[in-house]
């Protein structure tokens, strides 16, 4: 008989979503920008030091609305590294915008900061840290290069929800930032996301952008006359059955941060012991970095010990995952790739493997998900010798 089925991830269930759904429909206000969707930005930009959040359908949307708060051209450049999902770059893609790779850091799967520089020309706009795992870039460079080069940095916050750099939320340190609130991410409403504005001037137009091009906000507020239509735009509310959810979430977010954090920290202790003897890396966490415990992964030697790894965890009905494919080499996009080899974004793309972690994983199954990953090892090691 097969052990029970250990899934790679399960949603989060607060207990008070229905109740909070259900307050939101006797509200009888479904569309967005209710009370619901209030409080969460106003959640936000309280707790994060954002100056004004707007909540959006997902990740993918509030990048959009950054793309198209820049006003990018066709034939401007845009810095994104390439071990990352396709929603960051083709937000740009979308407006015109050629995308220049950069490659992983050798230490960790976050952009190489080391080499940013040479990345730059007259065309680039702007850079697009993305924080993996929820560990910060290293925001002091990157924004440090960005105003040297009079660039934005447009952080890719999607998995970094209360994270920090320095002790500085995350998705405060770029004129703008996105996160999400998919259910795969710590917090979650199904689909959802949030467009955070740090640079003040962006505020009046990306509300415009968020309302389909209208100035609908400044209408109901008493700011403007008429209201119309004023800018271009498109359909980045979410509703408030949706924000309803995820401020049942929200109100639990420690409790789910520290459950997150035991299981991130039991796997790290078990895997020391393989790490030290060479047959994986851990997750590198620089000094600069206080994480959100979003992803616990390994680093296989090769892409070969990884498929191996994860069959072995397969047959003991365990679901482990790799991620991201390199974007440069992809399908759609190796063609307009310069053909630079990107030799650490590889090796996470290759060798890269991410083990269950969810507020539901009970310290058991973690266990046996241990054992079985150790017991691969052994396995390998008595192969190999
Ligand atoms: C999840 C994720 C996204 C997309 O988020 P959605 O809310 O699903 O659009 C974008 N970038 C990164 C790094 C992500 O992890």
């Amino acid at each position: 008989m097969k052990p029970t089925h250990i899934p790679f991830n399960k949603p989060y269930l607060s207990g008070h979503e229905l109740l909070y759904i259900q307050e939101a429909i006797q509200a009888g206000h479904l569309s967005g920008n209710g009370q619901f969707t209030k409080r969460c930005q106003h959640y936000f930009e309280q707790n994060y030091h954002i100056h004004k959040a707007l909540l959006t359908t997902s990740a993918t949307a509030a990048l959009e609305m950054a793309a198209l708060l820049l006003r990018l051209q066709p034939g401007d450049e845009v810095i994104i590294p390439s071990f990352t999902f396709t929603s960051t770059a083709n937000a740009f893609v979308l407006r015109g915008a050629r995308i220049v790779f950069a490659d992983s850091s050798p230490e960790h799967p976050n952009i190489d900061v080391s080499q940013l520089e040479s990345l730059i020309t007259p065309r680039t706009r702007a850079i697009v840290p993305v924080h993996y795992a929820g560990v910060s870039c290293d925001m002091g460079a990157i924004v440090s290069l960005a105003e040297r080069f009079n660039l934005a940095v447009i952080e890719d916050a999607a998995q970094a929800i209360e994270s920090f750099y320095q002790g500085r939320p995350l998705g405060s340190l770029g004129q703008l930032a996105a996160f999400s609130f998919h259910e795969t991410k710590n917090l979650i409403a199904g689909e959802g996301g949030l467009l955070a504005i740090n640079n003040l001037e962006f505020a009046p137009r990306a509300e415009i952008i968020w309302e389909k091009g209208t100035n609908r906000a400044a209408f109901f507020r008493g700011e403007a006359a008429k209201y119309q239509w004023v800018d271009v735009g498109s359909s980045f509310l979410p509703s408030e059955l949706n924000a309803a959810y995820l401020w049942a979430q929200l109100e639990q977010k420690q409790r789910i941060l520290e459950q997150r954090r035991q299981q991130w920290q039991r796997y790290y202790k078990a895997f020391e012991e393989i790490a030290a003897r060479g047959f994986v890396e851990l997750p590198y966490i620089p000094s600069y970095a206080q994480p959100n415990w979003h992803i616990f992964y390994l680093v296989c030697r090769n892409l070969q010990e990884r498929q191996q790894l994860i069959q072995h965890l397969a047959e003991q009905n365990i679901l482990a995952v790799f991620h991201y494919q390199t974007l440069h080499g992809s399908p759609f996009y190796q063609p307009h790739h310069d053909g630079r080899i990107l030799p650490n974004a590889h090796k996470y793309a290759t060798r890269l493997v991410r083990l269950p972690l969810y507020f539901e994983l009970s310290e058991d199954d973690q266990l046996r998900v241990i054992g079985v990953v150790l017991d691969y090892f052994t396995r390998l090691r008595k192969t190999s010798s």
